[in-house]
């Protein structure tokens, strides 16, 4: 079974909403990131996270972070792997 970890998940104790704040509920987020601080495959969210979210729109607070930091995270790892590929074409000017 693929994402066995998700029935590990801190989450699945709480209410599905916790997970899903209304935009400027900081105290919901605040109470959701507290629960993913503690999970014990927050990794493995957080992975599962990244992935998903080139692929769809990934909705909701997973490993602490909302989508609007996935976005984020996503778009820097693109400008180094950028950064990377213009290196490895070794056309940086010594
Ligand atoms: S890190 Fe958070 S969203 Fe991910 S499984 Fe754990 S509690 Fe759920």
């Amino acid at each position: 079974m693929p994402n066995q970890w998700m029935s590990k998940g801190a989450c699945k104790d709480w209410p599905t909403s916790t997970f899903f704040p209304e935009k400027g509920d900081h105290r919901t987020l605040k109470l959701a990131r507290s629960i993913c601080e503690e999970c014990p495959v927050k990794t493995e969210c957080y992975d599962y996270a990244l992935e998903e979210a080139t692929i769809i729109e990934l909705l909701g607070v997973w490993a602490g972070t909302t989508q609007k930091c996935r976005t984020r995270i996503l778009k820097e790892k693109g400008r180094r792997a950028s950064r990377a590929k213009y290196h490895d074409l070794d056309l940086v000017p010594t």
